[in-house]
């Protein structure tokens, strides 16, 4: 990091998929635009209509870890992936906007037919597979349900169907992946969307430069509104 110029470009960090798409009207919106498509793309820094901005594409459970190391200025990241980071890492990151795009639900979702307000009354024990485990143990602990966790990267929905969790905790939106694979949604744990940081560092030293950005995402964001 020290061996790049002071004047380098201002870089935001994000994921491919819905976040990008979800951020380039945003984008636009402060007039910038980006050409290349990282769909189809392999390169991992985008230029932009503005010389002074760059992006980054990186999963979006590590655009808080790029922004928190100053690697990128700004980033864009999902609330289940940042409280999940901050658990790890409080107080790294400003986090001064949520932008409302790429919303949806943090879920417990189980096998259709299985009665999970009997088996939280009844005060059994539950096995949970999630990749949200800070967000699944706060939230059991706070209803007082025994859950043993276990932790996924992906596909959660898989767990329930061959034997490896009574429940999942996952994303949902339309509720057609749960669908798809014979489950239902049985209580929601928080609403999901996703927001703006910043390095704090970044903020102080480069923040003529920055704030500006941080403007109009903000300006944008309301409009969407
Ligand atoms: P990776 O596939 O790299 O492990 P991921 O599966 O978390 O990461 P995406 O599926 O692109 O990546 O999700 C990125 C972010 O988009 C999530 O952190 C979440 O905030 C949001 N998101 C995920 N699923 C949905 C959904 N169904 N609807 C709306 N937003 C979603
Ligand atoms: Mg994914």
């Amino acid at each position: 990091m020290s061996t790049e110029p002071k004047n380098k470009p201002l870089t935001l960090a994000l994921s491919k998929g819905r976040i990008f798409e979800e951020t380039l009207p945003l984008l636009a919106e402060a007039g910038v635009h980006v050409t290349e498509n990282p769909e189809t793309s392999r390169k991992l820094i985008l230029p932009t209509s503005s010389p002074d901005l760059r992006l980054i594409i990186v999963r979006a459970s590590d655009v808080p870890t790029y922004v928190q190391y100053g690697a990128a200025d700004l980033g864009i990241a999902g609330k289940d992936v940042l409280d999940e980071h901050v658990a790890d890492h409080p107080g790294g990151l400003y986090q001064p906007i949520d932008l409302n795009i790429a919303r949806c639900r943090l879920c417990v979702a189980v096998p259709k037919g299985f009665d999970y307000q009997d088996a939280v009354q009844q005060g059994s024990r539950l096995r949970v597979a999630t990749k949200y485990v800070q967000a699944a143990r706060e939230h059991f602990a706070e209803k007082g349900v025994h859950v043993d966790l276990i932790k996924l990267y992906g596909s959660m929905e898989l767990a329930p169907l061959v034997g490896l969790a009574d429940a999942i905790v996952d994303l949902v939106s339309s509720g057609g992946t749960l669908k798809a694979n014979n489950l239902e949604a049985v209580e929601e744990i928080t609403q999901i969307s996703s927001r703006l940081i910043v390095n704090k560092a970044a903020l102080k030293t480069r923040g003529e430069r920055l704030q500006p950005l941080i403007d109009a995402f903000a300006r944008a964001a309301a409009q969407r509104d």
